[in-house]
């Protein structure tokens, strides 16, 4: 758990703000990566500020640019970026760690904004809001085009989550959907071959009427005997 510079006091998953002193932290890279400037004034805008973004070289691999807003500490992550960062910073996880996944998301504070859609920093349409994997509990906002934009503490926050074999998780939850895809695929393809061959163990399609005869026939053979009696 991080916890606050300011005050020490511990800080609520998944944010970079103190509860206590109220004070922002900087918490995404601190202690993780160094980074240097690359570009004061990027031509990107912060979706939740309106302020210009600074581009920040983390050195990771030669040169790795992602843009930061120095007033509320969110990233913003070129497509594919941001996998990278987390690939490299995070590695050699083999096991999932139920009980701390279960932990990491205890603590939150209730929303650090208000649920809505925020602009892309490029080209200013309204990003999409995804959950970025099981058990995460981050919902990043992509712009299919250009990138995903973290809010502060989020970044920290995913690394934990993949410390804890967040990701593995993540693949064998989408490994489980596409067996159950498959497995209702092969079941759909057997039943319409069974309808095409006409196979007798069938019955779904079998004709409804020669079925409800003997109910019919027992109406009939009713209302006869009470126009005759
Ligand atoms: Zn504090
Ligand atoms: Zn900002
Ligand atoms: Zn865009």
């Amino acid at each position: 758990m991080a916890r606050c510079s300011s005050c020490n006091a511990p800080l609520p998953d998944g944010s970079p703000r103190c509860d206590y002193c109220g004070s922002r932290n900087d918490i995404d890279l601190k202690g993780i990566h160094f980074y240097t400037t690359h570009e004061n004034d990027s031509p990107r805008i912060c979706p939740r500020c309106d302020v210009k973004l600074k581009t920040i070289d983390l050195k990771l691999n030669g040169t790795f640019l992602i843009d930061r807003c120095d007033q509320c500490l969110g990233l913003f992550f070129d497509p594919g970026e941001l996998e990278a960062l987390l690939e490299a910073t995070v590695s050699n996880v083999f096991l999932i760690d139920k009980t701390g996944l279960d932990g990491i998301n205890l603590h939150r504070q209730p929303e650090q904004y208000a649920i809505s859609y925020i602009k892309c920093p490029v080209c200013s349409q309204l990003m999409n809001r995804v959950n970025f994997g099981v058990r995460s509990g981050v919902i990043v906002d992509r712009c299919k085009a250009h990138g995903v934009w973290l809010d502060g503490g989020e970044l920290r926050h995913l690394f934990e989550w993949m410390k804890l074999g967040g990701k593995l998780l993540d693949q064998e939850h989408q490994e489980q959907i596409k067996k159950e895809e498959q497995k209702k695929e092969i079941e759909r393809r057997e039943k319409l071959s069974a309808y095409r061959s006409g196979s007798p163990s069938f019955d779904e399609f079998g004709d409804p009427l020669r079925r409800s005869d003997p109910d019919l026939f027992d109406i009939v053979y009713a209302a006869i005997r009470f126009f005759t009696r």
